[in-house]
């Protein structure tokens, strides 16, 4: 998945750009930048590929969900669904937001399943927050007609499947509102960064408003501007959007090298009549950024990953005992363990979050390894991953 993998002299060169021609700062002083705008040149190129309205960019894809949620009009007291298979910042934006996570069930395809979200809708859920994990979504269409059912705006956090589609519809893209992650480890890097994607003229307005302190970025004024709503410093910098725009010019060649690299990796396994697939719903939209496999049982799973540990094979995942990436082990987050009180605190309904159960979602993932992909791979490297395989599979 890592973008950073194939960096080069072109990352280098956008930045020098900035720094000799242009300025830092996204917005404004025209006079200094000798027509340089990285920022607003990625998001254009953003807009062209995936075929989306809006892209704005910000800070990072954390700040991307909060942007998200806020711009979408969902606050205080609001419940957002989410899955317990997702990375630590979809709690952290909707509890920041002032919202109330709820936990839904996930399926084979590692993301929210239409049932699961349909048990626990109340009349205080406003908003999905659905999750497309490693590299790829769900069935987008159930997940659509559930939200619509229900009134509900669907969020797509798009943070790992950048490049991905859903029958020719970007991630991210399908909802009211979507987001990317460009960090230092996702499929597109700007070191630091995220985009908020919507199609939506009032949330796209409120989302660039709300990231850079309530500006309506009209005019060429910054200090003659006005401030239609608060809203605080998301903003990404013209350096980091720079490496940005080199990076997206290799989407292409990004998602291809994955696609071939996870195709080995996949037809090898295929061999083995106890692993099975994670269920992709649309193969050729696959970002392929990860491998994820299910074995039988959690004892078998368990011998496998250590199997591989043994035979040394690098990148292995065990989300489920992994402390970033699963609900079952965020002791901070079932006792929402703050700095300082939180708006959640007040809320005197909110779940017992260490009363949480989500038990489709343990037996899922107890028994799901995933694999990343990686673009540096040779062919030695694929060969002895595959070779390793035999050493640790059934026949
Ligand atoms: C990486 C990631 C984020 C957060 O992105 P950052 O840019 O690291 O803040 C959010 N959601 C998911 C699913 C992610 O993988």
């Amino acid at each position: 998945m890592p973008g950073f993998e194939i960096f080069d002299e072109s990352e280098k060169q956008q930045i020098n750009e900035v720094m000799e021609k242009g300025f830092t700062f996204r917005y404004n002083f025209d006079g200094m930048r000798n027509d340089v705008w990285k920022a607003r040149e990625l998001e254009s190129m953003i807009c062209e590929t995936i075929n989306v309205k809006h892209a704005h960019l910000v800070s990072s894809g954390t700040t991307a969900l909060t942007t998200a949620l806020m711009a979408a009009g969902i606050g205080a007291g609001d419940e957002v669904i989410v899955p317990p298979f997702t990375f630590v910042a979809s709690v952290e934006a909707i509890v920041l937001a002032g919202a109330i996570p709820v936990f839904a069930e996930i399926d084979e395809t590692l993301t929210l399943s239409a049932e699961g979200i349909e048990a626990v809708i109340t009349p205080k859920t406003k908003a999905v927050n659905f999750v497309h994990m490693c590299g790829y979504g769900g069935h987008m269409d159930d997940i659509k007609a559930v939200c619509d059912k229900h009134g509900l705006i669907l969020l797509e956090d798009a943070c790992q499947a950048t490049g991905a589609n859903y029958k020719g519809q970007a991630l991210g893209t399908i909802g009211q509102v979507g987001t990317f992650s460009f960090d230092s480890v996702k499929t597109i890097s700007c070191g630091e960064g995220g985009a908020v994607l919507t199609n939506d003229e009032t949330i796209y307005n409120n989302a660039h408003m709300f990231s850079d302190h309530g500006h309506d970025h009209i005019g060429m004024d910054r200090g003659a501007e006005s401030h239609p709503i608060m809203g605080s410093n998301f903003r990404i910098s013209e350096m980091n959007a720079a490496v940005g725009v080199a990076q997206w010019k290799k989407l292409d060649r990004i998602l291809e090298i994955q696609r071939r690299n996870k195709k080995a990796l996949k037809d090898a396994l295929k061999e083995y009549p106890e692993v099975s697939f994670r269920v992709i719903t649309d193969e050729a939209g696959d970002n392929a950024g990860f491998l994820s496999i299910m074995l039988p049982t959690e004892a078998r799973t368990k011998e496998v990953v250590a199997t591989l540990a043994e035979q040394k094979v690098p990148a292995v995942f065990y989300w489920y005992a992994n402390n970033w990436h699963y609900l079952k082990n965020w002791k901070h987050i079932h006792e929402m363990k703050s700095s300082a009180k939180l708006p959640i605190d007040l809320i005197a309904d909110r779940p017992d979050y260490t009363q949480v159960k989500t038990p489709k979602s343990d037996d899922i993932m107890s028994r799901t390894i995933s694999m990343l992909i990686q673009l540096s791979w040779t062919e030695e490297d694929i060969q002895s991953r595959i070779d390793a395989f035999a050493k640790v599979f059934k026949k």
